[in-house]
């Protein structure tokens, strides 16, 4: 490895609870880039992490989606209007440049809860998305993300390999601590769950 990646843990502090919800946040020599936006719900974290590190929003040069999820994409837009390029899976590219279907579709689960959860999910326009599929490379600064598609949790899925790092997204399980489970377990949300997709990813 040519350079060793500084890696910084950003918790999101979701509805106040620790070690639910984190983006990775990677500086480089001309920004920063991020893993993952977090929910609309955790902007406000986000930019208050960001001023933790000595940072602000405005160096975020690119995010790389792992899926499109509320918990992992929904404050994309709004980091595209901060003058991000955000990466994401070519199956749910459309979704970001419209969102309407995929927050309709969501407030089905969570009704009247979903602003309080989830807060905005804004589109990107369409000149700061870039539509990834398997095998496609992004260069940044001195570091080479590989995109790989990974379906299993969701069909729009992509694990981003940085060198030997693996940003697995939700697809890699997660263990919840606060439940006090010492176990991986694999989310399983509706209605693209495939769990011989999701052996097969792993
Ligand atoms: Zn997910």
């Amino acid at each position: 490895m040519a350079h060793s990646p500084e890696i910084v843990i950003l918790d999101l502090n979701f509805q106040n609870c620790k070690n639910a919800i984190a983006s990775y946040l990677i500086p480089y020599k001309e920004g920063l880039i991020l893993i993952d936006s977090g929910p609309g719900s955790t902007q406000e974290q986000l930019e208050k992490n960001l001023l933790d590190h000595d940072r602000d929003l405005g160096e975020i040069t690119h995010v790389l989606l792992t899926h499109i999820h509320l918990d992992h994409a929904g404050a994309a837009g709004w980091l595209a209007g901060s003058g991000a390029q955000i990466f994401v899976h070519e199956r749910g590219a459309p979704h970001m440049l419209d969102p309407t279907k995929l927050i309709a579709s969501a407030a089905r689960i969570y009704q009247d809860q979903m602003n309080v959860l989830w807060g905005d999910f804004l589109p990107v326009p369409e000149n700061q998305l870039t539509v990834l599929s398997d095998g496609d490379e992004i260069s940044i600064g001195h570091y080479t993300f590989l995109a790989l598609d990974t379906p299993g949790h969701a069909n729009h899925h992509m694990a981003y390999l940085l060198d030997d790092i693996c940003f697995s997204g939700d697809i890699g399980g997660g263990r919840i601590n606060t439940m006090g489970l010492r176990s991986l377990r694999i989310p399983i949300p509706p209605p693209e769950v495939h769990p011989p997709k999701c052996r097969k990813s792993n």
